[in-house]
């Protein structure tokens, strides 16, 4: 039950699965420390994780939906597409981005009738800090990533080579990290290199951060604090880190399985753990690129032969649509090839991956560096083969690989959306098993890795219990908000 003087936070989401998945988490731990709140989203986006919601509010906690409606016929949209999991192709991602703008007056109304304390609102929606303005109250920026990728695009943009004065394959040094750093300029989203159209979508939002109450961190202090301090001094921002999001709010939850709402059948659950419990500790590789990005049917594949080949138990993460092409029949053989030889499991969409890598069975990650699923890994002290495909993903295995020393990169430089990147971006089989045979073979570097990995694992735990800093945190920032609710009500009376 709402009381009056109860903290009243909304949470807007935006709608991709790495964005919304931690904000849900987060606001999950907010109504779980005592405030009200309301998660704005639309319908189709709602039932990935309503049930969740439903089953905190009948276990007594202040939280609850509201949705609005996605403009989709005004966009050009089928229904039901609302979601960047969804899009194909730029002309699709700008009508979602357009859908997504459209939503600022429904929601300014929306805000206005729930009188909210504060908004905790996506990186993406920089207009949300006006809105919150207009309201006299805080809006929270959200970050999807890490402070590393943060102050590293952040230095990328201020000291922005000039377009023609960096070559395609000459290294370069990112200026103003505490590390040395060194990139590919293909490495880097071409937006933070040069003015294209999706740098100017970008502007706003780097401006929008300046302009918020703080921006709030999945992460933790143990993990970058010389990245947290950087952010703070040199840039300026106010923050918060209160992560591992995923890890906490599932601290006390046995089941795992029904993140993103993609349940398996207790039959499909039982079959992977029950294969995972036949497997020796730390043997299997679990293999997953997140839930964006595709592999053409040559990388398929390559991937295919390159796990085989090198003769390690995997658990494989396959999207249903890179069955369709031509690639259906090769999936299809591999697949019962791996039934029978017991040494390799394919999960056809979307896996349970927080039972998966707390499984103690599992041993590494072969992964594409999504800041949730570094940070998930990292919780379950596995070392990674990193394969990063775009956007900030490359930064987030710079820092895996150089500066916590717990990555073995396979090599990949291409930075392109999942639905423009070509063959050119292909890794081969052969870098595959030598990535496979460094992270999960008896030699020295795997050990050292291994022990790293396990240390961070460990403060990844600690940070989040009662004390710990991930926790101090939060309760700090919720108490603040609360002193300003405080001050605000006492200015209105006066
Ligand atoms: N995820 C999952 N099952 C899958 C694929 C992804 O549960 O089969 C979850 C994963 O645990 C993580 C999120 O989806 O929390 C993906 O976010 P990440 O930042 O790793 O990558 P993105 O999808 O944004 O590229």
């Amino acid at each position: 039950q709402q009381s009056h003087d109860q903290l009243h936070v909304i949470f807007f989401p935006f709608p991709a699965p790495g964005h919304m998945l931690p904000m849900i988490d987060t606001a999950r731990l907010f109504a779980k420390h005592g405030v009200n709140v309301t998660i704005i989203t639309t319908r189709a986006n709602a039932l990935t994780f309503q049930k969740t919601i439903d089953s905190d509010f009948n276990s007594g906690y202040s939280i609850k939906t509201q949705l609005i409606q996605f403009p989709s016929a005004q966009v050009g949209l089928p229904d039901n597409v609302e979601n960047i999991k969804d899009v194909t192709s730029f002309e699709m991602f700008g009508k979602i981005g357009h859908g997504l703008w459209m939503l600022q007056d429904p929601i300014e109304v929306l805000f206005h009738d729930l009188q909210p304390d504060c908004i905790v609102t996506d990186m993406m929606y920089p207009w949300t800090v006006d809105s919150a303005a207009k309201l006299g109250i805080p809006r929270i920026y959200y970050s999807s990533s890490s402070y590393f990728s943060n102050c590293a695009a952040h230095f990328i943009r201020k000291y922005r080579p000039q377009d023609n004065s960096v070559s395609d394959t000459q290294k370069f040094t990112i200026p103003g990290l505490p590390h040395i750093i060194e990139m590919n300029p293909l490495q880097i989203p071409d937006w933070l290199r040069t003015n294209n159209f999706v740098a100017t979508y970008f502007e706003p939002i780097f401006e929008s951060e300046k302009r918020s109450y703080g921006t709030l961190y999945n992460s933790f202090h143990e993990l970058e604090s010389d990245y947290e301090k950087l952010s703070s001094t040199t840039m300026g921002i106010k923050s918060w880190s209160v992560g591992p999001v995923s890890a906490w709010i599932n601290k006390d939850d046995e089941k795992k399985a029904n993140r993103g709402h993609m349940e398996l059948s207790i039959g499909e659950e039982s079959e992977l753990i029950n294969w995972l419990n036949s497997k020796p500790n730390e043997s299997v590789l679990y293999v997953s690129f997140g839930s964006l990005t595709r592999l053409s049917h040559q990388q398929i594949v390559e991937l295919a032969y390159g796990l085989e080949n090198a003769g390690q138990n995997f658990i494989w993460v396959v999207r249903e649509k890179d069955k369709d092409v031509d690639g259906e029949d090769f999936l299809h053989d591999f697949e019962e090839r791996m039934k029978q030889s017991k040494r390799g499991y394919i999960i056809w969409n979307w896996a349970p991956q927080l039972l998966i890598l707390d499984h103690p069975s599992t041993g590494g990650i072969v992964t594409h560096c999504g800041w949730n699923s570094t940070l998930e890994s990292l919780n379950s002290s596995l070392p990674m083969i990193t394969w990063p495909m775009f956007n900030e993903q490359f930064f987030n295995e710079k820092l895996l690989v150089d500066v916590l020393k717990i990555g073995v990169p396979v090599g990949t430089i291409v930075n392109k959306f999942w639905f423009e990147i070509g063959e050119e971006a292909l890794v081969r089989r052969e870098e595959i098993v030598k990535t496979v045979g460094i992270l999960m073979g008896s030699g020295q570097e795997s050990k050292e890795m291994r022990m790293r990995a396990k240390k961070l694992g460990d403060a990844s735990k600690r940070t989040i219990e009662e004390g710990g800093h991930s926790y101090n945190s939060l309760i700090q920032l919720i108490d603040e908000l609360k002193s300003l609710k405080k001050s605000k009500a006492l200015g209105e009376k006066e």
